[in-house]
């Protein structure tokens, strides 16, 4: 069945009465980049074919009805009353939040019932997030009569996520889920919001696997490592005014004030400086079809996280060092935030299902897991589109 017949077989088994709109927006995988957006430096996503489809109809009580195929919870509101909840933001954070950034951003929406169901696992450092509150905010503006432009639509989708759900994330999640194109990577200039679409080369595959563990520290290193990064800027700017952000700084400029910078400060700023310079490498390397340049560029990568920016985990670790070893692969690396999630692996696309397959058999014989491993497909962005009734 397609995305839309599914959306709104979907709404009406919530609701019992068809949607006006339906809309599905990508989860993503990031190649390379990471730790680096919220540094207003560069990252390298794509939006992938694992997806949150949405449908909403309007109501005309201004109240908002909301069900997630994913939970059992059916939430509650009003256009007029939404504030952000405050603390560990509970699921319907992510589903209200953008009603509340279109209309802190004078989008007049009406009340709406709205269904949900993501496919992207939920936590697991695919963007479940950005994808649902992407769709939602196409689905609230469409509902106002707006079709907001894709690169608006994930500005106001971060807006939710940043200040409803209380999450200080970066660009790239909401940019790659809203602005994804099928079949490319899109190099994405964290400050200026450039895009650069490159073509991910026809003969290779992309596989992500779970690693079955989500820590909980996850979010509290997260706001630590700001922090860290913060006590070394502040150094850094001292000495060198011109710099805004870490995405300013260079190797000499860190070579220069190491002995005022604390080692830990040192290590995190190092490892954005890097990642930049290797994700601006791996554009090239994807561009020239050169898989072992970016083998060593997507190791690198993990390196830095795990030792420069401490994010890693053994399970991640276990994951690249399996992967790299099997037969076909052209680099592998912990992607999302790290503290468990998923592993990206670029792989020769024949090699691809012998891959997948060896990297779960290895991964549950050395921890006894049997966990997700899945092919995915570089996608478009969010898709939004009218329903005529009865259609
Ligand atoms: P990630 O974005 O990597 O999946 P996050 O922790 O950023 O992980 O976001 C996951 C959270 O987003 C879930 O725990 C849940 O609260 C919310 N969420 C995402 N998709 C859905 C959905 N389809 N239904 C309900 N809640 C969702
Ligand atoms: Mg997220």
């Amino acid at each position: 069945m397609e995305w839309r017949d599914r959306a709104r077989q979907g709404f009406r088994e919530a609701f019992g009465r068809d949607p006006a709109f339906v809309a599905d927006a990508g989860g993503r995988v990031n190649l390379i980049g990471e730790h680096t957006d919220y540094h207003e430096g560069f990252v390298f996503p794509a939006a992938i074919d694992l997806r949150t489809l949405a449908a909403a109809a309007p109501r005309a009580d201004g109240r908002i009805r909301i069900r997630s195929g994913n939970v059992e919870e059916v939430r509650e509101s009003s256009v007029d009353v939404l504030q952000p909840p405050g603390g560990f933001p509970p699921w319907w954070a992510y589903a209200e939040g953008p009603f509340w950034a279109l209309r802190e951003a004078r989008v007049p929406i009406p009340g709406a019932d709205v269904w949900v169901r993501g496919e992207v696992p939920l936590g697991g450092g695919l963007s479940s997030s950005a994808s649902i509150q992407v769709a939602l905010t196409a689905l609230g503006a469409a509902l106002a009569g707006q079709a907001l432009p894709p690169m608006e639509v994930a500005r106001l989708a971060r807006r939710s996520e940043n200040l409803y759900c209380g999450v200080p994330c970066g660009a790239m999640d909401q940019v790659a889920s809203a602005c994804g194109l099928a079949g490319h990577a899109l190099l994405l200039d964290c400050r200026t919001l450039a895009i650069d679409p490159v073509p991910f080369p026809g003969p290779w595959a992309l596989v992500v696997a779970d690693s079955g563990v989500r820590h909980a520290v996850a979010g509290s290193e997260y706001a630590r490592r700001q922090q860290e990064c913060a006590r070394g800027l502040a150094v850094a700017r001292k000495a060198f005014p011109e710099v805004r952000t870490a995405r300013d700084l260079t190797l000499d400029h860190l070579a220069s004030i190491r002995a005022d910078l604390d080692e830990t400060a040192f290590q995190r700023l190092r490892h954005v400086v890097t990642e930049n310079d290797r994700c601006l490498q791996a554009r090239e390397a994807l561009k020239r079809q050169d898989g072992s340049a970016l083998a060593s560029l997507l190791a690198g990568s993990h390196e830095s996280l795990a030792r420069d920016y401490e994010v890693s985990c053994p399970e991640l670790d276990l994951l690249v060092e399996i992967g790299t070893g099997l037969p076909g692969s052209l680099g592998a690396r912990l992607t999302g935030a790290g503290f468990g999630g998923n592993t990206v692996h670029v792989v020769d696309g024949e090699a691809a299902e012998a891959y997948r397959e060896a990297l779960f058999r290895r991964y549950r014989d050395r921890t006894g897991r049997e966990t997700p491993m899945r092919i995915v497909h570089p996608d478009q962005g969010v898709r939004c589109l009218p329903l005529a009734t009865g259609e």
